[in-house]
């Protein structure tokens, strides 16, 4: 009796190690795990098992939203840390809030900023959706044979 206990209880031990390596990762520091455990504010306007979506706090088109992993990776540099199921809700969330706002049929953009040339500021992967107007030109629209 007293062995099977002692077999269960390293059992339900290795089972709860199993659990807590399997958990997502938050980085304490980061603003965006602190939105996804809801102890800083947002205007949320999607969320799943996999991923969040809410507006830019600093929105520079009339419709920008953040789209993220729950699970903090620091960037697309980090990609493959992510579960297969993660990546692809990403994806689909970006497409699926724009259509929610209207601004699929105009036309928007997804952006990844990722690391220090592309001006990434905060280190928890997130897309940027942008649209509902007509969007300045960026690095990747701009042709550089028609600047001045
Ligand atoms: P990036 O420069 O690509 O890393 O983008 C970070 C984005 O996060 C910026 O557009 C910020 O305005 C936005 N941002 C920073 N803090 C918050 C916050 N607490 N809630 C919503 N958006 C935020
Ligand atoms: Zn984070």
């Amino acid at each position: 009796m007293r062995r099977t206990l002692l077999f269960l209880a390293a059992f339900a031990l290795a089972a709860c190690q199993t659990l807590v390596a399997e958990a997502p990762k938050a980085s304490t520091d980061c603003i965006f795990c602190k939105i996804v455990a809801g102890t800083a504010p947002s205007r949320k306007v999607y969320e799943d098992p996999y991923v969040l979506a809410f507006w830019d706090i600093r929105p520079r088109a009339k419709v920008h939203l953040l789209v993220i992993p729950k699970q903090h990776v620091a960037s697309l540099k980090e990609l493959d840390e992510l579960p297969m199921e993660t990546r692809a809700a990403l994806l689909s969330a970006c497409v699926k809030v724009a259509r929610d706002q209207g601004i699929v049929d105009q036309g928007f953009r997804i952006i990844a900023n990722s690391g220090k040339d592309a001006g990434q500021s905060v280190f928890h992967l997130h897309f940027h959706v942008v649209g509902g107007e007509k969007l300045r030109e960026d690095a990747i629209t701009r042709d550089p044979a028609k600047q001045p």
